[in-house]
């Protein structure tokens, strides 16, 4: 073996470098990342829709022998959960320590960019007698990525007398799909050289939905008329009970492995189930926790965390005083402290480096694709506006935990400092004075309808996690 270079010794010890997944991990942890990858994609292939992402964790809870919170919590169970709305949960697991000492808390969000249907939906093109379903897109779409792809609907229609039907067509064997039909080249003079932004407008992503019409000539609009009624057939609907439907666009196809070595997963709705899944698992996972655990995987946050199933609702303060009181103390003595107490990794995806688009992104300090789960300091934009900006004693604590457990972790943030920028619920839960950071999974083509995380980065996150509710302040 040949001395290295005094040169070269120096920089191991002084330089930061990131550090690749696939080139530093045992033969070992490499199979558990196929594994745990394979999980997450079942996890993802169902969990279309934040109501069935909290369906789905509600089922894998009653695995764990997890019970609802209610007021008696006298039975002996691993830990509690609340759904609120069927669209957000929250789930809490007894640490070592009495909850008086704060929490370790992850947050991730299970709502992810789509387009919705409108509330008077169904319409007939009258030149064309087509058959079509407005809609209005959710959160930050590049539209023209949502043309001529097989889409599936999703949702549920709630009529007058209060009974849900849950809708579900496209991704079953056999289901038809819809799809919004793009503008051919040979006819696109006029849109090629408009600016991207203005090529596809909202009102371009008509959802093709039939084609057939009702015999009947006396009356107008019979394809429209021939939809409802398969569609009252099917479902015992009517056009009124869309007012009351919340019906989601997404795309009809499942989670792949892409690469030829099967290394990374290319999938709808990555952000933010990969933070919500690898949480959920973490919990679940770990052993003997240090503190109390929870785990709440919000809706709205693509839309500003608003509204009563939003991060900035307070049904997760509600949940926390009731574990609280439960716990013999009065919550409305000690909440506040114990909030003041609690460390808080906001999962949420980041954009690593695109090969294709480089110039976006700070090399030295954006993330890379399979570099491991990424520390994320601040987010907002330009002048960290809209941040929360985390302190370097919690980081200095973190990169202890990580380094010392073997977790594949960088640091990283959202593209160069002027070109644009993007918030998290860091913030939102900054406000109880917890300790917050970003901690998640890097990702390319981020709020595509495919995404693609690395199968190392989303087994990082899950070890991430799993150490921090472990052994954080414990
Ligand atoms: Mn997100
Ligand atoms: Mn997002």
């Amino acid at each position: 073996m040949t001395k290295s270079s005094k040169g070269k010794e120096l920089q191991d010890k002084l330089s930061y470098k990131k550090k690749n997944f696939w080139k530093i991990s045992s033969e070992k942890e490499r199979e558990h990342a196929f594994v745990f990858a394979d999980e997450y994609c079942t996890f993802i292939d169902e969990a279309r829709t934040e109501r069935l992402s909290v369906e789905l964790t509600e089922q894998i809870l009653k695995t764990y022998n997890f019970l609802p919170l209610t007021s008696d919590s006298s039975k002996k169970t691993p830990g509690f959960y609340r759904i609120n709305r069927d669209k957000n949960i929250a789930i809490f697991r007894a640490g070592k320590k009495d909850i008086s000492e704060g929490c370790n808390f992850i947050v991730a969000h299970i709502d992810v960019p789509r387009v919705d249907l409108k509330q008077v939906p169904l319409s007939e093109d009258g030149t064309t007698q087509l058959g079509i379903m407005l809609t209005h897109y959710y959160g930050g779409i590049r539209k023209y990525q949502w043309m001529a792809i097989p889409l599936a609907l999703y949702g549920v229609v709630i009529k007058e007398d209060g009974t849900r039907i849950d809708i579900s067509i496209g991704e079953k064997d056999g289901d038809p799909v819809f799809t919004f039909a793009d503008l051919l080249p040979h006819l696109a003079k006029d849109y090629r050289d408009k600016k991207m932004s203005e090529a596809i407008d909202a009102d371009k992503l008509q959802l093709l939905f039939g084609s057939i019409p009702f015999p009947d000539d006396e009356i107008k609009d019979n394809v429209k008329l021939n939809c409802l009624n398969i569609l009252h057939e099917k479902y015992g609907i009517t056009e009124e009970d869309f007012i009351s439907a919340e019906i989601e666009i997404v795309p009809a196809f499942s989670s792949k492995d892409v690469g030829i070595d099967a290394s990374m997963v290319g999938a709808y709705g990555q952000d933010d189930r990969v933070c919500s899944y690898t949480a959920l698992r973490a919990l679940l996972d770990s052993k003997d926790p240090a503190l109390s655990s929870i785990v709440f995987l919000a809706d709205k946050e693509e839309v500003g965390s608003e509204g009563n199933t939003g991060a900035r609702s307070d049904f997760i303060l509600d949940f926390i005083a009731d574990i609280i009181e439960f716990q013999g103390y009065d919550s409305s003595k000690i909440l506040r402290k114990v909030l003041a107490k609690t460390n808080i990794l906001s999962g949420d995806v980041t954009a690593a480096i695109n090969p294709s688009f480089k110039e976006v992104h700070e090399k030295q300090n954006a993330p890379l694709l399979g570099s491991g789960v990424c520390l994320t300091k601040f987010t907002g934009s330009r002048g960290k506006s809209g941040s929360n900006d985390a302190h370097p004693e919690f980081i200095a604590k973190l990169r202890k935990l990580f380094n010392s457990h073997h977790v594949n972790w960088q640091v990283g943030e959202l593209g160069k400092v002027d070109v644009g920028g993007g918030g998290t619920i860091a913030k939102f839960m900054a406000e109880y004075n917890a300790e917050v950071i970003d901690c998640g999974t890097p990702i390319l083509a981020m709020h595509s309808p495919f995404e693609i995380s690395s199968k190392g980065d989303i087994y990082s996150t899950y070890k991430a996690y799993k150490i921090f509710f472990n052994h954080y302040g414990g």
